[in-house]
């Protein structure tokens, strides 16, 4: 099968993720790992953004620098877990407006459904970094990456902490032209479509509203 998942090799990013995983770690701490995630994210995703040569002036000496060509890539989490993801890749990219889009897993279908769509208006100029911490079945992400294609957004990367084989396959099925970033690849989804083994609810542990 081809993919479009790549797992980034990097050790801090390991690290960072075992607390993530661990039940027992708070949601304070859960969602400062989750950020610090985020940015890591967020470097690894734009290290091929086209640039341009502008001339600056050091307090010594006048030089050309390489500089991003483009504004930058618009920010969109999948709500709610996405907002952890946000918090750190905003670090990054201060200056990306922000996009939101809405959509609850129906529990029992386990079909995302759509409550809220709020995209950048310069969304067709920028590209966007669509942030979804958990690659499931797939369903929610896949939808959010048409409604961004629908949108006009001339190029889309998406932006994990864990991807399951199910869901990877079916956004390289739906989305062959979306690259996916990830923290990890994990086994398998459980009966009720958590991946295994996961870190859990993710929007639950970041906003601590785990029952
Ligand atoms: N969403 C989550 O938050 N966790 C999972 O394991 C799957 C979907």
């Amino acid at each position: 099968m081809t993919t479009t998942l790549r797992v980034l090799d990097h050790a801090l990013l390991r690290h960072k993720l075992a607390p993530l995983r661990d039940a027992a770690t708070p949601s304070p701490a859960f969602r400062r790992r989750l950020a610090e995630v985020g940015a890591m994210l967020a470097v690894e995703a734009t290290r091929q953004l086209p640039e341009t040569t502008a001339r600056i002036a050091t307090p010594l000496a006048a030089m050309a620098h390489r500089v991003l060509a483009a504004p930058e890539p618009c920010l969109v989490p999948v709500l709610r877990a996405g907002l952890g993801l946000l918090e750190g890749a905003r670090l990054i990219l201060p200056d990306a407006p922000v996009g939101h889009i809405g959509l609850v897993r129906d529990e029992a279908t386990l079909r995302p459904s759509e409550y809220v769509l709020r995209l950048p208006p310069d969304l067709k100029r920028r590209g966007a970094l669509l942030l979804d911490p958990m690659l499931a079945t797939g369903g929610s992400a896949a939808a959010a990456v048409a409604r961004l294609k629908a949108a006009g957004a001339p190029w889309i990367r998406l932006l994990c902490v864990v991807a399951a084989p199910e869901g990877a396959a079916r956004l390289a099925a739906e989305h062959p032209d979306v690259p996916v970033l990830a923290a990890a690849l994990d086994e398998r989804l459980d009966h009720r479509g958590y991946i295994v083994p996961g870190l859990g609810d993710a929007g639950d542990r970041c906003f601590g509203t785990e029952g």
